[in-house]
């Protein structure tokens, strides 16, 4: 079937960007046939065939599209391009040392609404567009078939069942699940994974180059970790030598695993896991620290939110400052697209101003290889970071 786009709105297409929104259709034809996830060509007003992807009637993103120009891809381009995505990952030395890492990353990998995980034996999978709801069955033969992984499991996501208007689900694709959270490996750092009920897919791999980072710090060096999950960072700064470990998050689940996580990697006095608010912790705390980790949970969902997403930044950033000790190193991280470098770099430096710490930008963080971004698709930049020394 055919979408039919209104005059000059095949420029973004012809630059190709995967995404049509809704206002940029003058037509679909047939009507009848419009079903979530219907494979469609697009054309534009004056009929010329731009190219091919999948129909998400019910969503404002529109069609993503999946191959450019007037050639329809053959069939099993989905299975083909699963297969290179996974052999890309298989095949990067910078992923050579660790079993847990981003086999799909959507549009970077020209698989539009499709993330697969792999932590060991299991992958982990997210379909978020109605054309790869409905090909749950192909993508999962082909996740098993490039990866021989044990077992598959989709995890539900619940922004993308309300943009796409589709049930999304949680279960086994294939195989069997293990009862217990996954073990996984990155270099000298073990941690487990829940796949089932753990936040995104299980865990933060896109934190893996910097996990680096802070294990060549930490050395003797009394650490920080606000917002820390299972403990990524806090594993890593233990593993490199911190003298002291203190590690904050809201959610109980989060830090039972990173208890285990640490358990006899420091002395019991030298770590201390609190479990409340990062932003009333870091006001109220006293201690000094020579290594911070400021990663928060994305604070601007959207375009709208991004103003209270900055103070809620800068408001973090300059109380976790008032905490660091002469010559400390600070990691701070936004996850929101929306919140770009530029306008990141000048928050922390409101707070820097305000805390009256003057700061350094040693290097500026952002995704790993596994998590690399289409340059035709800006909007997969989502993670950037700044290691500052204070
Ligand atoms: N640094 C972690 C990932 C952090 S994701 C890692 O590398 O693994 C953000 C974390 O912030 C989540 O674990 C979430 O539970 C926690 N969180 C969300 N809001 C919070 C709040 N107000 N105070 C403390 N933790 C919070």
């Amino acid at each position: 079937m055919d979408v039919i786009l209104h005059a000059g709105r095949e420029r973004s297409v012809l630059r190709r960007h995967p995404w049509i929104l809704s206002g940029a259709v003058a037509n679909v034809a047939p009507a009848a046939a419009a079903q979530p996830g219907a494979w469609v060509r697009v054309l534009s007003h004056g009929g010329e065939v731009l190219g091919f992807g999948y129909l998400s009637p019910a969503s404002q993103l529109r069609v993503r599209l999946v191959a450019f120009g007037k050639d329809e891809p053959a069939e099993g381009w989905l299975a083909e391009r699963i297969a290179v995505a996974v052999a890309r990952r298989n095949d990067e030395p910078l992923l050579r040392d660790t079993d847990a890492v981003r086999l799909v990353n959507a549009e970077g990998d020209g698989l539009p609404g499709l993330v697969a995980d792999r932590y060991g034996d299991v992958v982990v999978v997210k379909l978020m567009s109605a054309g790869m709801l409905a090909r749950r069955e192909s993508i999962a033969n082909a996740l098993c078939e490039a990866t021989g992984a044990a077992a598959g499991y989709e995890r539900p996501d619940a922004a993308a069942a309300r943009r796409e208007g589709m049930p999304t689900r949680q279960g086994v694709l294939w195989g069997e699940l293990p009862s217990a959270p996954v073990p996984i490996r990155e270099g000298r750092r073990c941690y487990r994974v829940d796949c089932v009920d753990g936040q995104k897919t299980g865990f933060y791999l896109d934190q893996r180059d910097a996990r680096d980072l802070v294990e060549r710090l930490a050395d003797g060096r009394r650490m920080l970790d606000l917002f820390a999950y299972t403990g990524g960072f806090s594993v890593a700064a233990a593993v490199g030598g911190a003298r002291s470990v203190t590690a904050v998050d809201s959610s109980q689940p989060a830090l039972a695993l990173a208890a285990e996580h640490l358990e006899g990697r420091l002395p019991a006095d030298a770590l201390r896991l609190v479990r409340q608010d990062a932003f009333g912790f870091v006001r109220e705390d006293e201690g000094e620290y020579d290594l911070i980790v400021v990663d928060p949970p994305p604070l601007a969902r959207n375009r709208g939110d991004v103003r209270r997403a900055a103070r809620a930044y800068k408001d973090v950033t300059l109380h976790a400052l008032r905490r660091a000790s002469p010559g400390a190193r600070l990691l701070a991280f936004s996850c929101s697209h929306h919140m770009g470098a530029e306008l990141f770099r000048k928050v922390i430096f409101g707070a820097s101003v305000d805390a009256a710490r003057p700061l350094r930008v040693l290097a500026q963080l952002g995704q790993p290889v596994d998590h690399a971004v289409a340059l035709d698709h800006p909007e997969g930049a989502y993670l950037t970071g700044f290691l500052l020394e204070a």
